[in-house]
């Protein structure tokens, strides 16, 4: 069988901003094709900083880092970034919102429309995309947010609590659909949360991070096959996994 190629590959990674303390020791994290692997841990154990560093938006210190087979900053048009707050520009409808990517990448006005369309449609909202973000809802905000990233075609997809400001509702629901749309774009996704029960019903691996400084504590595998039903998390096997990880995190916290 040929080794699989990671697509983020983390080596002995080090991280301080400036002379500061380190943010990140010692990082070993390694993602491949088919992984959905979300990232746990306390407020300030360096979550968004990992998404950052991969994203090219910030450098390493120490150690290395690869990201589909290269460098952050060369991989930076295979990879599309979604963050908690929609940041959706509110004199845009939700289509035009959608085609900026495309648009800033120079595509013809016919190409970045149908595309920015047909991933609306995707996410539910083929009946909104006349919309000005002050009529859409958190939840169709996060949706148009959701589809302007796919319109690039991301292998790599970082979402940096993207669902922490919605309600229960709407975030399951979100979630259901978040993995509707990885059986058709198969995109890698690295999610950063803090909701257990959310890391656990998209992934197949939950790495538990801890702070002071930031490093990998542990990682709970979760092997139920996709796509996952939404009554998955009412099943035993599901609260044994919350369980898991909540465990992990109690020693995090514990020692923090
Ligand atoms: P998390 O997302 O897990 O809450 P962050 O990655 O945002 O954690 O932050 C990790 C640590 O790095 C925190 O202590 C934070 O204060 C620090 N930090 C983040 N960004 C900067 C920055 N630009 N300059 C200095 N320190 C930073
Ligand atoms: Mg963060």
């Amino acid at each position: 069988m040929e080794p699989v190629a990671p697509i983020v590959k983390f080596s002995s990674l080090k991280k301080r901003y400036g002379a500061g303390p380190w943010i990140l020791e010692d990082i070993n994290l390694a993602v491949t094709a088919d992984d959905f692997v979300s990232l746990i841990g306390p407020s300030g154990c360096g979550k968004s900083t990992v998404l950052k560093l991969i994203s090219g938006l910030s450098p390493g210190t120490e150690g290395g880092l690869e990201v589909l087979g290269t460098t952050p900053k060369q991989a930076r048009d295979r990879q599309a970034f979604i963050f908690q707050d929609a940041t959706l520009l509110p004199w845009l409808t939700a289509q035009r919102n959608a085609e900026l990517p495309l648009r800033l990448r120079g595509a013809a006005a016919p190409e970045r429309a149908a595309k920015a369309r047909a991933m609306l449609d995707l996410v539910g909202l083929a009946g909104a995309r006349d919309y000005y973000p002050r009529q859409l809802s958190g939840g169709m905000k996060m949706r148009v947010s959701i589809a302007r990233a796919l319109t690039l075609s991301p292998q790599l997809l970082l979402l940096d609590e993207p669902f922490g400001a919605l309600d229960e509702m709407t975030r399951n629901r979100l979630n259901e659909e978040l993995l509707a749309l990885r059986e058709r774009s198969r995109f890698t996704a690295l999610f950063v949360t803090h909701s257990v029960s959310e890391a656990v019903f998209l992934s197949n691996r939950v790495v538990v991070m801890a702070a002071n400084p930031g490093r990998e504590h542990g990682e709970v595998r979760v092997d139920f096959p996709y796509p996952r039903p939404a009554a998955l998390r009412g099943s035993p096997e599901f609260l044994a996994k919350v369980n898991e990880v909540t465990q992990l995190l109690h020693q995090v916290e514990a020692t923090s």
